[in-house]
């Protein structure tokens, strides 16, 4: 993916991040810090930093979806290549398919235990980008 940045490695698995990632962490902090300044006036500034903070754990229940699919594989035996945030979610990018079609349920329905979209739920505007949640690349 053009304009990756590296940021690290996650266990091992090289962590990027595109630059299309901090137009949605900027969407998602207004829309967190406005509706908190709306509703808690006296937070002031303050309701911008928490709406920051609510935004980056956002991205790293994402992100903790993404090391789900990358840990199964690597059970599997299959390789990550990368995992990668990006405007639309997060992908984790396998070496190979899985060898049977049972192994390839696991790697796709296991993460549904650490599945992100109960955070976008709990928001009370239910902004356009709800459904967020379907954005991961590798379902
Ligand atoms: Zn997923």
């Amino acid at each position: 993916m053009n304009g990756n940045l590296r940021v690290g490695n996650l266990f091992g698995i090289p962590f990027y991040i595109n630059l299309s990632w901090f137009l949605v962490l900027g969407l998602v902090t207004w829309d967190y810090g406005s509706e908190l300044g709306f509703s808690f006036p006296q937070l002031g500034g303050s309701a911008w930093i928490l709406g920051l903070a609510a935004a980056l754990m956002l991205f790293a229940s994402v992100l903790a979806h993404e090391l789900g699919h990358s840990f199964v594989a690597i059970r599997q035996g299959i390789p990550v290549n990368s995992i990668t945030l990006f405007i639309f979610g997060g992908l984790a990018s396998l070496g190979e398919e899985s060898k049977t079609p049972g192994d390839a349920f696991w790697v796709r329905s296991r993460v549904r235990l650490v599945q992100h979209y109960p955070i976008w739920y709990s928001h009370p505007r239910q902004p356009v980008w709800r459904n967020y949640r379907r954005t991961c690349g590798n379902h």
